[in-house]
């Protein structure tokens, strides 16, 4: 297919969709076919300074100003059901830029319009407090108030519902925002505009621009008129973005990456246990923030256990992402197979014995695809770089224990802190151990479980912030106290 017959799109500015200034496109590829299926609009810094400008404008409007909190909620309620109905389309569009399966882009998709239906009930209900102060000649409240102009700049895992964590909260605590996409999935962003388009905000509200990080993104993030920097993605960006945002005072919240322990004991329900490691880890072939990529199993059990892992992942499915029977599609880009092959070569080389995967398949209808199998290692050790540094692919490695104290040393032991699940039947242990690891979210008999009433962010290196739940609305805010001398 030539360029001139691909799908073109175009950018969010100020209520209108136009192309980039300078008229440059990146190509978004279908990681399953290997073809490029469309054309997105390669923004520059004037691109940016617009979108900045029109949510600035925006946000100083008589329009915006008017737009009560109830209203705002109204808005947002009107965009969940718009979201519901183009629920299956959004999703077609998300597994043909990530690769991710069908039947999990749609589950996510469908689970949108619950964020915005929470954060819509929210706007008129963050309220202010009066301070019992000491001088009782002084009435002394606080309002919470909004930022101003929100920046949000997201991965290409789930994109819509990363960019939705951000975008209810923020719109809901009365702010408008800058967007940013990643630049291999930003077409599921741009359609999302089009139904925001519709859906009656002020000209301004939200704003999309694309293009690459080290240009667009980092024009996002240092840019002054950016009053905070709402960000998902990878450590290394996330710091770039944290150093641009404070250069200039702006507020920060970072949702980054996880070695995320996945810990059985011996006195588990080992059947759910199997299940939820294999899921944990090889759910969106291992391209999740809290993929349970290390697996601590108590080592009486640790033998059959494993044997039972490999035999699961031995029947993984791999293939077209948009059939039902599918069970992993590729990864999403080149340059992350590329990752995935590198980080198993170097365990080998570190003396870890591959079980099972360890390469890409040879079946010639999975040729096109960045597919790479399902894998599981053994015969690591917690300090090697397999175990300390985040792949972002289906790689499991596993770690017997011989005791809890033992386990959570191990389980600790990272510059991560996002997520880790146990799985014990002992109530005690559950709780002791829920409180002894260093994470953000704990699972207990379940794993990758999230709602858009509970917290979800990272502890030490993965982050910082809280997004979902009524945490998440006051990042989006500032408070003011008001002394009145009556
Ligand atoms: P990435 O850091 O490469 O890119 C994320 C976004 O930042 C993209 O939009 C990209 O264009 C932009 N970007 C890149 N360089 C930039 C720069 N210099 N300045 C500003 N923006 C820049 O991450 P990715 O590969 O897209 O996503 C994978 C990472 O995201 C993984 O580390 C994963 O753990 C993390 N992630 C975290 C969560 C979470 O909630 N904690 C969720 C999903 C993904």
């Amino acid at each position: 297919m030539g360029q001139a017959d691909l799908k073109r799109y175009q950018m969010y500015i100020g209520g209108e969709f136009v192309d980039a200034t300078d008229q440059s496109y990146i190509e978004t590829i279908n990681p399953y076919t290997g073809e490029t299926w469309a054309l997105i609009p390669q923004g520059n810094e004037t691109d940016v300074d617009q979108a900045f400008s029109a949510a600035r404008k925006c946000y100083e409007s008589p329009e915006w100003r008017s737009l009560t909190p109830t209203k705002r909620g109204k808005l947002l309620r009107k965009l969940a059901v718009t979201i519901e109905q183009n629920a299956e389309y959004l999703a077609k569009i998300e597994t043909q830029d990530n690769g991710k399966l069908f039947k999990e882009m749609y589950t996510q998709l469908k689970s949108i319009p619950a964020w915005f239906e929470y954060f819509a009930g929210l706007a008129d209900k963050v309220e202010g407090t009066v301070i019992p102060l000491d001088r009782q000649s002084v009435l002394n409240y606080t309002l919470r108030e909004p930022l101003g102009v929100v920046a949000c700049i997201t991965p290409w895992n789930s994109p819509l519902l990363l960019a939705t964590w951000k975008l209810a909260p923020a719109i809901a605590a009365g702010n408008t925002v800058v967007l940013k996409p990643s630049e291999y999935t930003s077409a599921s962003t741009l359609e999302f505009a089009k139904i925001f388009d519709e859906v009656g905000f002020p000209k301004g509200t939200l704003n999309v621009v694309t293009g690459y990080g080290h240009t667009v993104g980092d024009l996002l993030s240092k840019h002054p008129l950016a009053n905070k920097v709402a960000f998902t993605g990878g450590g290394e960006t996330g710091r770039k973005v944290a150093m641009n945002a404070v250069s200039h005072f702006a507020k920060v919240s970072l949702e980054l990456g996880g070695k995320s322990p996945n810990i059985v004991f011996a006195d588990a329900d080992l059947v759910a246990a199997e299940s939820g490691v294999i899921a944990g880890i090889f759910a969106a072939s291992g391209q999740t923030c809290v993929a349970g990529s290390r697996l601590f199993v108590e080592r009486s059990i640790a033998d059959e256990f494993i044997h039972k892992l490999v035999n699961r992942a031995k029947e993984i499915k791999l293939g077209d992402p948009t059939l039902p029977d599918t069970q992993m599609g590729p990864a999403a880009t080149a340059a992350q197979l590329r990752k995935i092959e590198e980080y198993v070569d170097i365990a080998r080389s570190e003396g870890a014995r591959v079980r099972v995967g360890g390469e890409r398949p040879t079946d010639p209808e999975l040729s096109k695809g960045l597919f790479y199998k399902p894998t599981i290692l053994t015969d690591v050790h917690n300090s090697m770089r397999i175990c300390q540094e985040e792949v972002f692919g289906p790689v499991l490695s596993v770690i017997p224990f011989d005791s809890e104290e033992e386990v959570i040393k191990m389980a600790n032991d990272t510059q991560y802190g996002l997520g880790a699940g146990i799985w014990t039947n002992n109530l005690k242990r559950a709780h002791r151990m829920a409180r002894s690891i260093e994470s953000g979210i704990v699972w207990v008999n379940t794993y990758r479980a999230t709602a858009f009433n509970s917290p979800f962010g990272g502890y030490k290196s993965s982050g910082i912030g809280r997004e979902s739940g009524l945490e998440a609305i006051y990042d989006f805010m500032q408070t003011k106290s008001v002394w009145i001398e009556l």
